[in-house]
């Protein structure tokens, strides 16, 4: 990373360099421009002398050839001023588009590199869980309740591994092939079901949903409930001591939305659009703590998209964030 810096600086010093010879040979072609023009004075003087039309310098200035000599001057004198702003305006453009597109390589490099610490992490770590938890078995014989426990703590792992290995594979054919398969929908029930079964996986959590009543809605199930799952899962995750989710949904204006609003970390503006982008993690020292790989948000948009919905990163009032989806009534 410290040497992508030092060839930034120095193609920032080579153009800063550019741009000063190039104002400086601009500036020195106006000048020899001049000098070109005196020089045509003074020989047309001495040619009017020696063909001993020169009368005096009056009428001289007024003559036809001292204007055309002027004349010329002026445009010459343009052309390398608008020529020059041309060249100047074209060149900050490239330098504007060169370092755009080295911030955005920078970035995707990050990401990446992100992406594959994190599913590394993410991919050892429950099995190495679950290796630890057969060799206790098979080097000690346990109690029933010491069994059953580790047994649940395996299972528990084998889930996690299973969820990161269905996001993979899902976020890939959201890419590519991905129309959502339509039902009706309860959001009531879907709703209900979705805040019971992270209850249960999060018992600190206060997780309370407003009840509302809406029309039936129509979409993929399992594309809204991964939607609900995967918001208040992170509303939980990036919330430090008061773990307050609520989850809102009315209908208005021809579309369902849809709140879930923390009292968490929140996320800066500049990282509210960005957040949705595939493997994308701030680079917060909360959020590198917090396990992740950079891939639910990509799938909630994507899905969300597909249903022809949008969805937006705000800010919770009095602090964390809230996440709003609005879905037409019909696709
Ligand atoms: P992951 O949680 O696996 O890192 P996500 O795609 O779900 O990936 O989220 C991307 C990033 O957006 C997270 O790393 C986190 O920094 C930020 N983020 C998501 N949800 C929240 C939230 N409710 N509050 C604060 N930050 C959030």
């Amino acid at each position: 990373m410290e040497s992508v810096y030092r060839i930034k600086w120095i193609f920032f010093a080579a153009t800063a360099y550019m741009i000063f010879a190039f104002a400086w040979w601009t500036i020195l072609l106006i000048r020899k421009n001049e000098d070109a023009r005196e020089a045509k004075i003074e020989l047309l003087q001495l040619g009017m002398r020696t063909e001993q039309i020169y009368t005096d310098s009056l009428a001289f200035i007024r003559s036809a050839r001292y204007n055309e000599i002027n004349h010329r001057y002026d445009r010459q004198k343009d052309m390398i001023w608008e020529e020059g702003i041309f060249i100047f305006l074209g060149f900050l453009l490239g330098i504007w588009f060169i370092n755009e597109t080295h911030n955005k390589e920078v970035a995707l490099s990050n990401q990446r590199r992100n992406f594959l610490l994190s599913i590394t992490h993410e991919l050892k770590s429950p099995l190495a869980s679950i290796q630890l938890i057969l060799q206790t078995f098979l080097k000690r014989k346990l109690e029933k309740p010491q069994t059953d426990k580790l047994i649940h703590s395996a299972l528990s792992e084998s889930d996690r591994l299973n969820q990161l290995i269905n996001n993979l594979l899902l976020s890939a054919k959201l890419e590519t092939a991905y129309t959502p398969q339509l039902e009706d929908i309860s959001l009531e029930v879907l709703v209900d079901e979705i805040v019971e079964k992270m209850k249960t996986k999060f018992p600190n959590a206060n997780i309370v949903a407003e009840k509302a009543v809406v029309p039936v809605f129509s979409g993929e199930k399992l594309g809204i409930a991964s939607i609900l799952l995967n918001l208040v899962e992170n509303a939980v995750k990036y919330s430090k001591d008061i773990i307050d989710v609520r989850v809102r949904y009315y209908y208005g204006q021809d579309k369902f939305h849809i709140e879930i609003a923390d009292q968490g970390i929140g996320v800066p503006d500049k990282e509210k659009k960005k957040i949705f982008e595939k493997f994308y993690r701030l680079g917060n020292e909360y959020t590198r703590q917090t396990k992740g790989t950079g891939l639910g948000l990509f799938i909630v948009d994507q899905i969300v998209k597909a249903h022809k919905g949008s969805i937006q990163a705000l800010d919770n009032h009095p602090k964390g964030s809230l996440f709003k989806i609005s879905l037409p009534n019909r696709l």
